[in-house]
């Protein structure tokens, strides 16, 4: 229901678990963190408030400059830690808003390959192509662009990647995603209100949308593949 992506400087769990909270508003029913740590994925998710996955990074911190982090109000799949997300598949993590409608199609052709799921969510789906993609050869922007590609619904999704510590990949397609722009930095949230602590400058990404970041900026594709300009604001907010 929330996601937050943060390219950082420093470790990055604590700034992403800040702004999750600022989307707590949209309700939640779990929540969860990945990052890329010495290029290694790892993650920490917990049901429940996040004062709940706070207390797990508290006992089991989880260093990292790079990460992203969700909450989920769930659709495919009980409200359990194994639902979470991020979703881990081979090399990918994948938070995800919204519902992927041929996860189904794609599940059985998953299954066809001898791949099968852990979970029950339409999220982890997204991981494995994502991943079977990655495990053909392909770079992790082509692997994503692949998956997107096969994808149908309204969804908003981030991908991190293993042994990428400076790559993100945001794609939009019926809910909202709002890029920040920091110094040496980037953001990546449902809102710019997420972000608020964070920068003031947001690019707001269009229908159809996909997006690569890297801390020295990003580059935004339209529904056609093109690389598009989309402008910068600075964004006032009172909260
Ligand atoms: N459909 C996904 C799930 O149930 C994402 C739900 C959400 O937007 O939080 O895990």
């Amino acid at each position: 229901c929330g996601i937050v992506g943060v390219l950082g400087r420093h470790e990055v769990s604590p700034g992403i678990l800040e702004a999750l909270r600022r989307l707590e508003y949209r309700g939640y029913d779990s929540a969860g963190i990945a990052t890329v740590n010495n290029g290694v994925l790892d993650r920490r998710r917990a049901v429940g408030k996040l004062v709940n996955l706070s207390d797990v990074l508290v006992h089991t911190p989880l260093p990292g400059k790079s990460g992203i982090g969700h909450t989920r109000w769930a659709t495919h799949g009980a409200a359990t830690e194994d639902n979470a997300h991020p979703h881990l598949a081979g090399r990918v993590a994948v938070v995800h808003n919204g519902i992927i409608e041929n996860f189904r199609a794609l599940r059985a052709e998953l299954a066809a390959e001898g791949i099968a799921h852990q979970t029950q969510t339409d999220t982890e789906t997204v991981a494995l192509l994502t991943a079977l993609h990655l495990d053909r050869g392909m770079t992790p922007v082509a692997a994503a662009r692949a998956t997107l590609a096969r994808l149908e619904g309204a969804f908003a999704l981030a991908f991190l990647f293993a042994g990428e510590d400076d790559l993100m990949i945001a794609a939009r397609r019926g809910s909202p995603l709002a890029i920040g722009h920091g110094v040496g930095e980037m953001y990546l949230g449902s809102d710019a209100l997420a972000l608020a602590p964070l920068t003031d400058q947001i690019t707001y990404l269009e229908e159809g949308d996909h997006a690569i970041l890297t801390r020295a900026g990003v580059t935004v594709f339209d529904a056609g593949g093109a690389a598009v300009q989309r402008g910068v604001a600075t964004i006032r907010l009172d909260a």
